[in-house]
């Protein structure tokens, strides 16, 4: 069981990015993200998404991400933070493997010190500083080895079969 939580506000806001790590978090396997970017297109957005290619993943909107990370230490969850600065992925992934329930925290800009502590994990995808999207993507891809591709999202209307060339797409039949 994997979360995300996407902390920070920028000042230009990053609704593009925000989307894409939501974006990234669903199709890479994670149920839920929460972020302190309020926006309500991004709920929407993700809410189409979900009608159109199925699954229930969900957003949620907080204020503030340290009551949400406590919660969840208390429900037993054990928190990545991603960050340049941490232990290199190829050494730890896997011992996180091994984790069964996992909060991914991404930042957007400067992140406060206190989550380095409050981290079980703090992990770096390479130690250059690079994107939230591609450092979420390539964690979600280490810690289930490829098997969130195998995984089908229920009630879906349309659904891709994979081919070599052209599209593929069955659209499920709906009654109205
Ligand atoms: N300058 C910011 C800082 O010093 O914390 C980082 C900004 S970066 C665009 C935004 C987020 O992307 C970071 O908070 C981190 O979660 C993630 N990130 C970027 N590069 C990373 C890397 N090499 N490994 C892990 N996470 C990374």
């Amino acid at each position: 069981e994997i979360e995300v939580v996407r902390i920070g506000q920028r000042l230009v806001r990053d609704d593009r990015v925000t989307t894409h790590v939501a974006l990234v978090s669903r199709a890479f396997g994670a149920k839920k993200i929460f972020m302190t970017e309020i926006n309500p297109e991004i709920k929407d957005t993700l809410r189409k998404i979900n009608e159109t290619w199925g699954g229930n993943f969900s957003v949620e909107f907080i204020e503030k991400w340290k009551p949400i990370i406590k919660k969840k230490k208390e429900e037993n969850f054990k928190i990545i933070h991603l960050s340049m600065y941490g232990e290199k992925i190829n050494d730890a992934q896997e011992k996180i493997r091994k984790e069964k329930k996992l909060l991914v925290v991404v930042g957007a800009e400067k992140v406060p010190r206190e989550i380095y502590e409050m981290a079980d994990y703090n992990i770096g995808i390479g130690s250059q500083p690079h994107s939230e999207i591609s450092a979420l993507a390539i964690l979600l891809d280490r810690i289930q080895e490829g098997q969130q591709f195998e995984k089908e999202f229920p009630d879906a209307k349309r659904k891709i079969i994979p081919t070599k060339v052209g599209k593929n797409v069955q659209v499920k039949e709906t009654r109205d």
